[in-house]
């Protein structure tokens, strides 16, 4: 559920011609400075964020001239509230206002369908007038082949004791309401207030609308560079990690940061956990351990190898961090050797240089814990592999041991990237963007072929003693190429070092 700002939300409900009050949004208080026009009656500063109780944190203000609205707006803009900094405000011009309502409209999971809330009071949230005075809310499921009719937004409304024209007004305006839900694919949809003016009128005072994650792309014009629920705006990180999972379908990488501000030292830790229950398992392991967690990361649902590489690297990128943690539920479907590629191919070429502590445990964990094994000569700090048998409280252990006995990485090892010098003979582009390439020098002294033998999906063969694509290079950009890694990691482990991937990770490197 991605949530918009209110000044996104009366955009929309404007386009289904819901009034809002008169206002201007701005994100620098020139723009106030810059207005030839003015309100010509009192207006209300309001803070963007996704939080509640606006007013308490000072991010409600009112004000009578261009001066006060000024000087409002500067206290406002670049306010961090929790980690959120205010980057927009919300100039309106002030209601007179008779009277105040609610209108809601939510995804019931329980009756998998909308449904439609209305309040004869207004302004404080739903729960709290709800316990406060339940005869004031009515309810209805909407049937989603019908909609909501107008008569049944009337007889909602009947319900909490409103007649005659009031009634009407506000019938037309939940029906509106309940279509711009419906056009932007809205998990939640709340007018709250809905004002009715000392003239009569009807405004969208407040509104609150979330888009399902899933329906964003059809909305660009939103600017959502994040299609996930965050309660701040997504860190550069974030965004980084987005582009990685939008552009990729295959499995899920999840990732969140929950801190930024913190030292070597402080304890905290790259969190990586595979599948929903195992990682909540895993954190409570590493927490019990008196770590902090500098992210969240999910990998699960069969990702390729190339997607954990760059899991692995985006969680590294954090470079205060004390150590890094994988750890899952230890009865994945998975083959979990494609996750042990991934990750050591990012701990060899990065390289990691902090503690590591790894349970691939599920189908195939023995290969994938020998993959982890054999790069250990070349990754320069402290890593240990587990599989299912050792628990994650087990882990967490391991893990705290050895940062606590790990000493400053300075004379560390020459990475792999540093030994494997690589000349391209022959070159290929894989789906994300990455390429596959072959020093021919290498390959034609390379006595096993593992590449052609191991690449999972049978896509190479040999030619003069070398490997080549035995589809076309289209082919394999499609996603014929899974972006194994074999014929870099086995390669380099079996073969002469000629294979290589370059995966690239947009905005990681220039970070
Ligand atoms: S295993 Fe490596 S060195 Fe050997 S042929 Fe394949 S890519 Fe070349
Ligand atoms: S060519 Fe084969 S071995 Fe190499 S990454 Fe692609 S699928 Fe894996």
């Amino acid at each position: 559920m991605v949530k918009l700002y209110e000044y996104q939300g009366k955009e929309i409900l404007k386009k289904f011609d819901i009034p809002v009050p008169n206002g201007k949004v701005i994100s620098n208080v020139s723009e106030i400075k810059e207005m030839d026009e003015w309100f010509d009656q009192d207006v209300v500063i309001k803070g963007q964020a996704w939080v509640t109780g606006r007013a308490g944190l000072g991010l409600i203000r009112f004000a009578s001239t261009k001066a006060e609205t000024l000087s409002a707006a500067s206290e406002m803009l670049g306010k961090n509230i929790g980690q959120h900094m205010i980057e927009h405000v919300l100039v309106e011009e002030k209601l007179q206002i008779e009277r105040e309502f609610y209108a809601g409209l939510i995804i019931d999971d329980v009756s998998q369908s909308p449904v439609m809330i209305f309040s004869s009071r207004g302004g404080s949230g739903i729960e709290q007038i709800s316990q406060q005075y339940p005869e004031a809310i009515a309810k209805t499921v909407i049937n989603v082949q019908i909609g909501l009719r107008e008569y049944q937004a009337r007889d909602l409304i009947r319900k909490t004791g409103i007649r005659g024209k009031l009634q009407t007004q506000l019938a037309g305006l939940m029906v509106k309401l309940y279509q711009a839900a419906g056009r932007y694919h809205a998990r939640v949809a709340e007018i709250n207030p809905i004002v009715l003016t000392t003239s009569g009128q009807l405004f969208a005072a407040d509104c609150r609308l979330t888009v399902d994650d899933n329906a964003v792309y059809l909305f660009p014009e939103l600017g959502i560079e994040v299609a996930r629920e965050f309660d701040r705006p997504p860190t550069k990180l974030e965004k980084i990690a987005w582009n990685v999972e939008k552009n990729d379908y295959r499995g899920t990488f999840f990732f969140i940061q929950m801190e930024q501000d913190f030292e070597k030292g402080d304890g905290y830790i790259g969190f990586h956990g595979a599948g929903g229950g195992g990682s909540m398992m895993s954190m409570d392991a590493v927490m019990k351990q008196g770590f902090h967690l500098a992210n969240f990361v999910d990998t699960s649902g069969n990702p390729p190898a190339s997607k954990l590489y760059r899991a692995a690297r985006i969680i590294l990128s954090q470079s205060n961090i004390d150590g890094y943690f994988l750890c899952g539920a230890g009865v994945a479907s998975q083959e979990q050797f494609h996750s042990a590629r991934g990750l050591v191919k990012a701990f060899m070429e990065k390289p990691l240089t902090v503690p590591a502590v790894i349970r691939l445990g599920g189908n195939a964990e023995e290969l994938a814990i020998h993959i982890m094994e054999r790069a250990r000569p070349f990754i320069p700090a402290p890593l240990e592999s587990y599989g299912k048998n050792e628990t994650p409280d087990f882990c967490a252990i391991r893990l705290k041991t050895l940062i606590n006995n790990s000493v400053a990485i300075t004379d560390r090892r020459p990475s792999k990237k540093e030994i494997t010098d690589h000349h391209s003979s022959y070159k290929f582009d894989t789906v994300t963007g990455g390429t596959v390439s072959y020093d021919y020098q290498k390959c034609r002294q390379c006595t096993t072929k593992v590449c052609v033998s191991a690449c999972v999906s049978k896509i190479l063969k040999l030619e003069n003693d070398v490997p080549v694509l035995n589809i076309t290079p289209e082919e394999a950009k499609k996603g014929k190429c899974s972006e194994c890694l074999v014929c870099e990691v086995e390669c380099f482990f079996e073969g002469n070092a000629g294979g290589k991937i370059t995966l690239p990770v947009p905005g990681l490197e220039a970070k």
